[in-house]
């Protein structure tokens, strides 16, 4: 028999003519536990997470937004906001209570000349970046295109162009959001500054996002693709790959991959599934002098090369078929202040007892334009850093989680020394308030409470990586 009641915070079952009310008033749809599609509804990118939410909303417009944080509200049902379900900490699902999706809100707007673009919360990255180019613009996304531009813009967002134009979050020009009582507001450089200082790296912590507004950027075809090395001499790689990053122009953006097992990417076939150094590049700029640039890559004898001149989408893409939905994922991330020849030593003693082959360890490297942004401009920050170490464990069975746990939690914590102290939001886990303090400087932590106060008194958005108010 499924269970259709729905129970509050508190434990109270909710009157179902209440629920029937919530339903007719939506533009949008409601999942429940006995629909057809509550299976499907309740899954998210990660699938270690596997919660049962009484009442998934799915919302058509902003009047549903408003709807659906009312009666969150005034019923008190614990809620979780999702977009595309792309987080892997997986606070976009609850148990019991209320799930408010906005994956088909997906307009979105450009205005060529003015070189802006305005896009719903539910796109995701490839929705997005197939709008803009159409103009043959683009702004900072993420690496996989199935990501949420919502959960991405509201952490930060980094990716190929941040070097060139910042993070997603330094091209954002406004915000529409639905607050905690159910307010719409807008919020950019001339409205409800503070608000707009703390959505851009905040997270879900003050509001419902419900469109954004962004910079948009002329870029053009790239040059870019995959550079493998073999994984015998770890300590030469990595080292190269320090010095490199180093000495590089803002158009290059990189990262460096520790691959497990290659047969398990799209590198499928090439080495018989031996573990590899992979360097993803992305120049964006004139070719040939991205060429030049990139000399150094080639020079290292790569087992592979396949960088070559690409549309924008398809290096949005690239990387899409190394983290598909509905694997157990866990991830451990920190910033790295350098790579020093005692990281290197831990990072490389570490890889070679990687537990499961479909794992990566990845250096996303920053600097340039995102390194140029004040430290003060916004939440978002921890801007100093070389580059952010993420340590993604994947695997299928249940039966091993423990120790694809342990694995990336002891190197993570073997690499404490090298580490700025600083952790990016939107690679965190569900890892404690500690961690959560972590993403910002104690300054801007306490000037986040301070709009938390002021936006979301009671916690209603405590589905996130949950900065709690006074
Ligand atoms: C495979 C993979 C690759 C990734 N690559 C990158 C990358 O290259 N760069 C990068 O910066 N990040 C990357 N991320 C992290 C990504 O930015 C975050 O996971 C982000 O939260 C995903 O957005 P979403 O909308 O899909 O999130 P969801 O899972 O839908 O939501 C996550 C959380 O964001 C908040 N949230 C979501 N939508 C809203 C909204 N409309 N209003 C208010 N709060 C909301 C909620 O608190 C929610 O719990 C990656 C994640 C994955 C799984």
């Amino acid at each position: 028999m499924v269970d259709r009641r729905v129970i509050n915070a508190a434990g109270a079952v909710l009157e179902e003519r209440l629920v029937r009310e919530f339903e007719r008033a939506l533009h949008g749809k409601v999942i429940r536990p006995s629909d057809e599609d509550y299976d499907s509804g309740r899954r998210i990118w990660n699938g270690m997470i596997n919660r049962y939410p009484a009442v998934i909303a799915y919302c058509s417009d902003v009047d549903d937004v408003i709807t659906s944080v009312h009666f969150g509200r005034d019923h008190d049902l614990l809620t979780a906001v999702r977009s595309r379900g792309h987080n892997v900490a997986g606070n976009s699902v609850c148990d019991r209570g209320l799930v408010i999706d906005l994956s088909r809100m997906k307009k979105i707007m450009v205005d060529a000349a003015a070189r802006t673009g305005r896009a719903q919360a539910g796109l995701n990255c490839a929705d997005f970046d197939h709008a803009t180019q159409n103009y043959g613009l683009a702004t900072t996304g993420g690496i996989v295109s199935r990501t949420g531009i919502a959960g991405l813009t509201l952490g930060g967002g980094i990716g190929w162009l941040m070097r060139k134009f910042g993070a997603t979050c330094d091209n954002l020009l406004s915000v529409n959001i639905v607050t905690a009582d159910g307010q719409p507001l807008a919020a950019s450089a001339n409205e409800n500054q503070n608000l707009f200082w703390g959505l851009r790296g905040g997270g879900g912590n003050f509001g419902i996002a419900t469109a954004f507004e962004y910079r948009l950027h002329e870029v053009g075809p790239v040059l870019a693709g995959t550079l493998c090395y073999p994984s015998d001499k770890p300590g030469e790689i990595l080292r190269f790959y320090g010095d490199f990053i180093r000495s590089i122009p803002d158009e290059l953006t990189t990262m460096l991959a520790y691959v497990a097992n290659s047969s398990t990417t799209s590198l499928h076939g090439l080495f018989g599934g031996a573990p590899v150094f992979a360097i993803h590049v992305c120049y964006a700029g004139n070719a040939a002098e991205g060429l030049k640039v990139v000399k150094p890559l080639r020079a290292l004898e790569p087992l592979k090369d396949d960088m070559r001149i690409t549309a924008y989408c398809e290096l949005q893409s690239m990387l899409d078929s190394s983290a598909p939905p509905g694997l157990l994922n866990y991830w451990k991330s920190s910033h790295l202040k350098d790579l020093s020849k005692g990281a290197i030593d831990v990072l490389a003693s570490y890889c070679d007892g990687i537990t499961s082959p479909l794992s990566q360890v990845h250096l996303q490297q920053l600097g340039g334009a995102i390194g140029r942004v004040g430290e003060d401009t916004m939440a978002f920050g921890h801007r100093d850093a070389l580059c952010v170490l993420n340590i993604v464990t994947k695997w299928h069975d249940p039966r091993e989680s423990e120790k694809h746990v342990e694995w990336p939690r002891n190197l993570e914590n073997a690499m404490r020394p090298f580490s700025t102290g600083g952790v990016y939001v939107n690679f965190l886990g569900e890892e404690g308030e500690d961690r959560v303090k972590s993403a910002y400087t104690p300054a801007k932590y306490d000037r986040l409470v301070t709009l938390k106060n002021k936006y979301d008194p009671t916690n209603c958005f405590r589905m996130n990586q949950n900065i709690k108010p006074a």
